[in-house]
């Protein structure tokens, strides 16, 4: 049986004098997982247990009653990274209200702190192949600690929270690394698409890492994204509602509220969710109302992080609205608004969702919102209405619900008027749609799904298989040739892709290779490059190497001999047509540029907006294809380039001829993109072609990325000596 690790912030129990453990969703649903996983939960204890010989009888009680680990926290670890970093910076950032995030370096300092101790823990419980399951944005950097460390185990991370648009979530100080923690799993699980969809963007504009809808690869691993939205506790709900207290607790409420039209909310008293402009709307409903005998509004406030200063402010301001209101609203017999801030029972709160007429949800930004599904399941004869924000996740999931925007004020006190008057068969027909759903997509179909996409996550090998990784063995008959060359690419075979291409200049290891490419291990070397003349001669010319420029135009084969034109004949007339296009293009889109060689030009876009530049190259192409249709042009859509060159001349014809002219026993050539493509097309026999990184290719060997492709040829040279010696 698959053992799963749960990890969260804290362990659903309570330690005082006894321990009680709690409910929840996420504890049902793990519980119901039990015949098919077997569970572990490590999560931060709370409290502040000190003395040695108390926390042991914790770990040991723990562990033989729920088989949950403990983690200790000591108050200023547990003040710094749960109150400070978690609550006060991560949580409003997260819920798009960066003007709420404070931010001190201590803070980070404990959350790394904290994800560390966390990811020990994981490591002395995680079995080889284990999978586990981190939860929330207190663990954000947990991910990557444990992939690093473990790469044999599956790791997901599910974000309960919502993630904002990348514009408020690039603010964070920290952002790279709480983005790359996050992309140590090896799937993340949102709500929502809409937050799937800003992380993506985000990773793309902070880390400049593109992915697809469904996963990013990166660093030679494949994460998995997708949308999990969380369900209710549907059996524990089911249970209540069928019993005896909760029937002679609604009669009790019915009676008490006899007469009157109810309508309920229910929160955490959290900035977030949109109590003081539900206020505003009440009031407004209210003032346009004559009749104000017969309603009220019970708010459910659960106390929520007393000790962070911003939910201190809320709480002073929602009362002092309510008592405004009910001071200029109330009536001899009646007092409309009924503020409890404590939470109350769980049979209490069945009881008010059965009863009330509406329920009001309207949160300003909310990861999903467990209480408007409560809600709708606890309303057994469909006659209640639901009020929802549209910025809720549950939005997605109820389109039935009343929807509307919290911010609209009016809105919102027009449907309270309109929920009121509802007719009952509107009201069946929304609320019976709803419950529908909730029953049916509860907690353990959430956790259910989840897991089965994590344990079908490919692991950490992005590489397509079509195509063997190379090795040693399989160049034998190279290292025993007596004549024998290499054709290497250089932008993205030999050196990294660097943001400014001049960035890419052969230094530390790569300079190392090329010493010992030089010291007699009796190779000839080509260096086949896209680049001009003038770049290759400035990188490379201190070499005795070979060099070919611009795929195939000019090369010069020592540093005796002069440069000589493969094609003299080559038609050049299209590319002042072209370079008036590439400079229309340049002028429009920002941080892009033209660069004009002997027999092509290239539009770079790597330095603009990433998506307005694919957009504007994949214009840019598509203007070209028309125009080009008649000349002897090629058009290459390349990484973060598009380049037009002379359809006379490539790398392929060129590796060919000079193949031929030195009459090579064997060779080896490699590149990583399209250009390099006409090299692993006419290869052959005699020739070993190698495509560097991903994609599909018509190579026969592939190597994960330049590094990778650099130690391959340093073990070349060192066979090669061997074989000399
Ligand atoms: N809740 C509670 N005690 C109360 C009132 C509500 O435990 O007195 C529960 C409620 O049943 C719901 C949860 O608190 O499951 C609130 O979850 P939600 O997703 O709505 O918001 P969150 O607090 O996670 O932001």
């Amino acid at each position: 049986m698959r053992t799963v690790i749960n990890v969260s912030n804290r362990l659903p129990v309570t330690i005082g004098p006894e321990i009680t453990p709690s409910s929840g969703g996420l504890v049902s649903a793990m519980e119901n997982l039990g015949a098919k996983v077997q569970l572990k939960w490590i999560g931060w204890a709370g409290g502040h247990i000190t003395d040695p010989a108390e926390k042991e009888h914790v770990i040991e009680e723990l562990k033989k009653r729920f088989n949950y680990f403990p983690i200790f926290l000591d108050d200023d670890d547990a003040s710094d990274y749960y109150d400070g970093f978690s609550n006060s910076t991560m949580w409003p950032l997260l819920h798009y209200m960066n003007t709420y995030s404070r931010y001190r370096i201590q803070w980070y300092e404990a959350y790394q702190r904290v994800n560390r101790i966390f990811a020990e823990e994981v490591m002395a419980h995680a079995g080889p192949d284990d999978m586990v399951w981190v939860h929330d944005y207190h663990l954000m950097l947990l991910p990557r600690i444990l992939h690093e460390q473990r790469p044999d185990l599956k790791i997901g991370i599910f974000l309960h929270t919502p993630f904002p648009p990348s514009d408020i979530f690039r603010c964070h100080p920290n952002r790279e690394d709480l983005l790359l923690g996050l992309l140590g799993a090896d799937l993340i699980g949102f709500q929502t698409f809409g937050y799937l969809r800003h992380f993506r963007t985000t990773v793309l504009r902070v880390l400049g890492i593109e992915s697809e809808m469904d996963r990013i690869a990166h660093d030679q691993y494949t994460t998995a994204l997708g949308v999990y939205p969380i369900g209710i506790n549907v059996e524990k709900f089911k249970q209540e509602i069928q019993s005896a207290s909760f029937a002679r607790r609604l009669a009790e409420y019915r009676q008490v509220y006899s007469g009157k039209r109810v309508v309920l909310g229910v929160e955490r008293l959290d900035y977030t969710k949109g109590i003081p402009h539900r206020l505003d709307a009440i009031e407004r409903f209210l003032g346009q109302r004559q009749d104000r005998d017969d309603i009220v509004f019970i708010f459910i406030s659960v106390p929520s992080r007393e000790d962070v200063a911003a939910y201190q402010t809320l709480l002073e301001q929602v009362r002092g609205r309510i008592s405004q209101i009910n001071g200029k609203y109330s009536t001899i017999k009646n007092v409309p608004l009924r503020f409890m801030h404590r939470s109350v029972s769980f049979s209490q709160l069945c009881a008010l969702y059965a009863l009330a007429d509406v329920c009001m949800v309207t949160p300003l930004v909310d990861g999903m919102n467990l209480v408007a599904k409560e809600y709708a399941y606890c309303q057994t004869e469909n006659k209640g209405v639901l009020i929802l924000s549209e910025f809720a996740g549950t939005a997605q999931e109820l389109p039935d619900a009343m929807i509307i925007n919290p911010y609209h004020v009016g809105q919102m006190a027009e449907c309270l008027q309109e929920a009121l008057t509802m007719s009952d068969e509107e009201k069946i027909q929304r609320m019976a749609s709803m419950r529908a759903r909730v029953m049916r997509f509860d907690a353990t179909h959430w956790a259910d799904a989840f897991l089965a996409d994590l344990e079908a996550c490919k692991g950490k090998a992005a590489l397509p298989t079509d195509v063997p990784t190379i090795s040693m063995k399989d160049v034998t008959e190279l290292v025993a040739a007596s004549r024998a060359a290499l054709f290497l690419d250089y932008d993205g075979t030999l050196s990294e892709l660097r943001k400014k291409p001049m960035e890419a200049f052969p230094k530390g290891d790569i300079e190392t290779l090329f010493d010992n490419l030089m010291s007699d291990t009796g190779l000839d070397v080509y260096i086949i490059s896209g680049r001009s003349q003038k770049d290759m001669l400035r990188w490379f010319g201190r070499y005795d190497f070979a060099l070919v420029s611009e795929h195939g135009f000019s090369y010069r084969l020592s540093p005796q001999e002069d440069w000589v034109l493969s094609d003299p004949t080559a038609n050049l007339s299209w590319m002042d047509k072209i370079i008036e296009i590439f400079n229309h293009y340049a002028d429009m889109t920002p941080g892009s540029a033209v660069e004009v060689k002997r027999a092509s030009v290239v539009w770079h876009y790597r330095e603009s907006d990433p998506e307005f530049g694919v957009w504007k190259a994949n214009q840019l192409v598509a203007d070209l294809s028309e125009m080009v249709s008649n000349l002897p042009v090629k058009i290459n859509h390349g990484k973060k380039i598009v380049e037009a060159s002379s359809m006379q001349i490539n790398k392929g014809s060129m590796m060919t001829a000079l193949m031929e002219r030195r009459s090579y026993d064997k060779a080896l050539c490699a590149g990583d993109d399209d250009t390099d493509e006409n090299m692993f097309r006419v290869a052959g026999e005699r020739v070993i072609s190698i495509k560097v990184g991903e994609g599909s290719t018509a190579a026969r060997f592939r190597s994960p990325d330049p590094q990778a492709f650099r130690n391959f040829l340093e073990a070349l040279v060192e066979a090669r000596r061997r074989r000399a010696q």
